[in-house]
């Protein structure tokens, strides 16, 4: 096993979404642990302030609309180009779109096919194009994206992220299965309840208090979804997402790494 602070020492890695939330804090540890990282995402100024932080020497912000595939391989264009390579692609830019229909009865399409163009064709574009460049260099590389426990079970989100975190997994099962023989290894983190934005702005709708803020999220998560005392945060994904990355985990392809403390396989109520 590599020394703790140095697993991806010399790698190269994009991670989209890395501007906040579990990107950002996974940004922040593949950096700590030796890697030079492009961080993918539409939000400029988070993106840029995050990577001035970091050090030009080993982080550079791209813009970059997953959901785009020009955007896409003009990113791996970009990364190859500085960089000189690509060993790992962390496609984890996704969004819930809360505020559509919560059932299946009253779906709203046009949000419907806004989900599935960035949480399922945006990862299947970062797959397709991370995999390209990394069999045409003949590089032995690892592609991960970030689930849900909305992977594996229903009645957590609005229909439309239910389906798209299934089709994720489904993305994985399939390009761990194709790309195999190439020596690329692709696998699935799946978070539960994480207070990002993301989820505050979920908690919002559903409590039906806009004001709501973060420490109330936190208080939400830690009181009614994790099994372990205190709430999941984004570096327990990160922390999942290394592992996935590094050669810790050289003979794991095709796994769906549920990080939820145990809320998925435990009968709960979530209220
Ligand atoms: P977040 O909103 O805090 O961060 C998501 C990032 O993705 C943002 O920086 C945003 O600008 C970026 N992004 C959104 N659309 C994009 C696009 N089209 N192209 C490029 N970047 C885009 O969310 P988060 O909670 O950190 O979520 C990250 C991933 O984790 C998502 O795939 C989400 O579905 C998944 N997830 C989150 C939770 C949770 O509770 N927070 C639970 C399970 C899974």
């Amino acid at each position: 096993m590599a020394n703790s602070n140095s697993r991806l020492t010399g790698k190269v890695a994009i991670i989209t979404g890395g501007a906040r939330g579990i990107g950002e804090a996974t940004v922040r540890l593949f950096v700590e642990n030796g890697a030079m990282v492009v961080i993918a995402d539409i939000s400029d100024e988070e993106g840029k302030k995050l990577a001035e932080e970091m050090g030009a020497h080993t982080c550079v912000f791209h813009h970059c609309d997953v959901a785009v595939e020009s955007e896409i391989e003009a990113l791996v264009t970009f990364t190859v180009s500085k960089w000189g390579k690509l060993d790992i692609m962390y496609n984890n830019a996704g969004i819930t779109c809360t505020g559509q229909g919560e059932d299946v009865l009253n779906m709203d399409m046009d949000k419907f096919d806004l989900i599935m163009s960035i949480n399922v064709r945006g990862m299947a574009l970062g797959v397709k194009h991370a995999a390209n460049a990394m069999v045409n260099a003949g590089t032995k590389g690892v592609i991960i994206c970030t689930g849900s426990i909305a992977s594996v079970m229903a009645g957590m989100a609005a229909v439309a992220y239910t389906v798209s975190k299934h089709a994720v997994l489904g993305l994985v099962r399939a390009a761990a299965s194709d790309l195999g023989k190439y020596g690329i290894r692709v696998n699935c983190v799946s978070p539960g309840p994480v207070t990002t934005p993301l989820l505050l702005n979920d908690f919002r709708h559903f409590s039906g208090n806009k004001n709501s803020s973060m420490e109330d999220a936190r208080a939400w998560c830690d009181s009614s979804s994790n099994l372990q005392g205190h709430s999941l945060t984004p570096l327990d994904i990160a922390m999942s997402a290394l592992y996935l990355a590094s050669d810790d985990s050289n003979f794991v392809s095709g796994l769906n790494l549920v990080v939820d403390g145990g809320f998925t396989i435990t009968s709960h109520s979530f209220e």
